[in-house]
């Protein structure tokens, strides 16, 4: 079975080169769908609990939230970062705080410090996929993501790889001492 979530991400970019409106700046709400699958974990009923999946998820997406996301040869990139830099909003700024730890993929790189986003293709919906189930598939065990974004909108489907052990008392991942990090249940 399944358990499903979505959470949404206020993000500005642009496709470098493209012979349309969207290669100039612009903004969109996009809503990520997250589908995890496994069997149901008995002691609580649920596969996963959905908000467990959306902060192991957001943990790592906030980055994009607010973000600039830009490619990595679109000459705009320079030019922001110089006008952060004589802001002096460059290598952060008191009111920026929902940061999430900066991270580095062969896809992406987070500069969580001037919310920026570098990538190394465009960023469409399906560009994003990729780069998403990247950062994730190590932690969640995902089967489908969906990522919508105005009228655009692709998905992708996974097998699922990970073993998960479930606290039977909360339903979040045990640690690797077979002991709940939120509820303290330990593995008999
Ligand atoms: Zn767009
Ligand atoms: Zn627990």
């Amino acid at each position: 079975m399944r358990s499903i979530t979505t959470l949404e991400l206020q993000y500005a970019h642009r496709f470098f080169g493209f012979k349309g409106e969207a290669q100039y700046l612009h903004g969109h709400t996009g809503v990520l769908t997250i589908e995890v699958e496994d069997s149901v974990n008995d002691g609580v009923n649920m596969v996963f609990p959905c908000n467990e999946i959306q902060k192991t998820a957001w943990e790592v997406l906030k980055n994009f939230d607010h973000a600039l996301v830009l490619r990595e040869d679109d000459p705009l990139l320079p030019a922001i970062l110089e006008v952060y830099k004589k802001q002096g909003i460059k290598d952060g700024a008191p009111h920026n705080v929902m940061k999430g730890p900066a991270f580095q993929t062969d896809l992406a790189t987070a500069y969580p410090e001037c919310r920026l986003v570098v990538t190394k293709e465009t960023m469409t919906v399906e560009g994003m996929i990729k780069i998403v189930y990247d950062l994730l598939k190590d932690k969640l065990n995902i089967v489908k993501l969906t990522f919508t974004s105005g009228v655009n909108a692709a998905s992708e489907e996974y097998k699922p790889g990970l073993h998960i052990e479930r606290c039977p008392l909360c339903g979040i991942a045990l640690d690797e001492n077979g002991v709940c990090p939120k509820c303290g249940y330990k593995k008999p």
